[in-house]
């Protein structure tokens, strides 16, 4: 693989955020961003799924990657006769991410599918609000025993 970064040739490229947006880079750069835990990417276990806290404190957004990004990019990217060299040049990204988004063999950041998604007007992050955190906030703080009983009653 080649590092994001210098597109040194290495074996173990290490997952590192530089800038805001996650690269595969190698140990030389990884010092450069903040190295995050090693994914590996397989079909059964796509979603990125990352939580983001929204200026409202109790709501929480979780965005996550569409299954079927690697189509997507490249039926837009045929659609638009866009070769990959020159699409990868516009979206200032390595041909060879680009090819690894398309072949499904790498799973895009949020950052890097937001960027996608500006540029062939499709969609490649589903949101949506966690309610889970609301709920289990009510039961640990709101309710008191007191108030379970006037329920009950
Ligand atoms: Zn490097």
């Amino acid at each position: 693989m080649q590092c994001d970064l210098c597109g040194t040739e290495e074996e173990n490229l290490v997952s590192a955020i530089v800038e805001g947006t996650e690269l595969n880079v190698c140990r030389n750069c990884a010092r450069y961003g903040k190295i995050v835990e090693k994914k590996i990417f397989s079909a059964e276990q796509n979603n990125n799924i990352r939580q983001i806290t929204s200026k409202e404190p109790e709501k929480q957004t979780i965005e996550v990657i569409v299954p079927d990004f690697a189509d997507k990019i490249k039926k837009k990217r045929e659609q638009l006769g866009i070769k990959q060299k020159d699409f990868a040049k516009k979206l200032s990204l390595k041909e060879s991410l680009v090819h690894n988004l398309e072949t499904g063999s790498f799973e895009p950041s949020i950052d890097i599918a937001r960027k996608l998604e500006r540029f062939l007007k499709i969609k490649l992050v589903e949101e949506y609000e966690d309610k889970k955190t609301e709920t289990m906030k009510l039961d640990s703080n709101e309710i008191t025993i007191g108030d379970l009983i006037k329920i009950k009653s």
